[in-house]
């Protein structure tokens, strides 16, 4: 068996997206109904009804072509791509790793690319890592994405787009072979719950790729409403988990905005060692990021919050550290993610041993802490966890417009 990755250059079966028109992926229901009503192609009256059938077509069915758009006038259909586009982001790359992981290098703009990773069997059956930002602003030591130059915010677009284009890669949009089904306005809560198919691969998503979800809240919000919609593509905020190196004046806002399952890049139980490690503690340190933790909305025991803990040897993995962990999560609902270090080019850390990892979660086990070690997934393409980075180049200058006054 041929156990190797492959990799597929393909610039042409994805066309970079059209200028001058609007692309309505990434847009609500009202957004597509003002865009529409813009374009004057509908009256105010219809203008609602024609965007909860387009946004059907789009967010449900994934169709990327107007005139697939059955249940609407040919005219219409016909004039809608003068105004706007369905397109994907544009894939430079796509890889799949030996053990089934898929990764897709993402160009949104001339030198501005992101990566997104689909992880089989893991939550329910299977999860997308999406980023939020191109590169990140943030410079943790261990991270392959922190030393990368270029940064800036994806937009509710841009993320929404990985999702559907991994749909795409999967096949998982719902078959049209029934014929038109009824189609809820979604303006109102009298909508039609469509039925989609119990073996889905994609079940969950994790913004866990590139960049600091929280320094792009807005976005991250907006493009959840539309992940999560039930008339659309319908992955629960339950299944959905944001991951923060700890930006704790966003994290309650996190919770009342979204709903999402909370992770904390948590890797050091004091903040000696996570000021190195991840020096945004510096700014908020470990006091402040528990009390957000223990406020987060909705918190409890079958709502937990994930404690992201990458293990480096010699540096963090001490049975000492073990207990101060304990000590630190006590009272928070909590479970606690072992991750082995992923090494990167240029990097002076390494993995702890795999005996060592073992140790420290027994002993996090003994303290009533589930604490899985998360199998590395896809290092063969440097898909794992901060492997990621593409050749974008950080722009300096931006930087501080990307971070919110806090
Ligand atoms: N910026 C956010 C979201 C990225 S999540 C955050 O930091 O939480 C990516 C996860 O992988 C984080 O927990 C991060 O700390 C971890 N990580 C980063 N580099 C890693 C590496 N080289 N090996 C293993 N995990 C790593
Ligand atoms: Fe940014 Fe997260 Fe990497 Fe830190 S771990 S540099 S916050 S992507």
């Amino acid at each position: 068996m041929d156990t190797r990755s492959h990799t597929v250059i393909d610039p042409q079966t994805r066309p970079a997206p059209r200028p001058g028109r609007v692309n309505l992926v990434g847009l609500s229901r009202q957004e597509m109904a003002d865009a529409l009503l813009a374009t004057g192609l509908v009256t105010e009256k219809q203008a609602r009804m024609r965007a909860s059938q387009i946004w059907h077509w789009v967010y449900h069915y994934g169709v990327t072509d107007f005139a697939a758009m059955t249940n609407m006038a040919k005219g219409l259909r016909a004039q809608l791509p003068e105004h706007f586009t369905l397109d994907r982001p544009e894939v430079v790359e796509a890889q799949v790793s030996q053990d089934g992981t898929r990764k897709w290098l993402l160009r949104y703009g001339p030198g501005v690319e992101a990566e997104t990773v689909f992880i089989p069997d893991v939550g329910k059956a299977g999860a997308l890592c999406v980023s939020s930002q191109v590169g990140c602003t943030l410079n943790c030591t261990f991270c392959h994405t922190g030393t990368q130059r270029l940064v800036r915010n994806l937009t509710a677009g841009e993320i929404v787009g990985q999702v559907m284009l991994a749909r795409d890669a999967l096949g998982e949009w719902p078959s049209r072979g029934a014929g038109p089904e009824k189609v809820g306005t979604g303006f109102s809560s009298g909508a039609a719950t469509p039925k989609y198919p119990e073996d889905r691969r994609l079940s969950n998503i994790v913004f866990m790729g590139m960049g600091e979800p929280l320094y792009n809240l807005d976005h991250v919000a907006t493009a959840m409403d539309i992940i999560a919609d039930h008339e659309g593509i319908g992955i629960s905020r339950r299944r959905v988990t944001v991951s923060t190196s700890g930006v704790v004046p966003k994290i309650t806002e996190l919770g009342e905005r979204t709903g999402a399952m909370l992770a904390i890049s948590l890797h050091a139980p004091d903040d000696e060692l996570r000021n190195q490690l991840v020096p945004l503690n510096k700014k908020y340190p470990i006091a402040e990021l528990m009390d957000a933790c223990r406020a987060y909305p909705g918190l409890s025991n079958a709502k937990r919050i994930t404690f992201e803990y990458v293990m480096l040897k010699g540096v963090n993995d001490s049975d000492a550290h073990a207990k101060a962990l304990i000590q630190l999560l006590k009272g928070v609902p909590a479970k606690i993610n072992l991750i082995p270090f992923n090494p990167w080019p240029g990097t002076d850390y390494e993995c702890s041993d795999w005996a060592t990892i073992e140790r420290f979660g027994t002993l996090l086990n003994k303290a009533g802490y589930a604490s899985p070690i998360r199998t590395p997934r896809g290092r063969d393409i440097l898909a794992a966890c901060g492997q990621l980075k593409s050749e974008s180049e950080k722009q300096w200058a931006a930087k501080s417009r990307l971070r919110p006054a806090t």
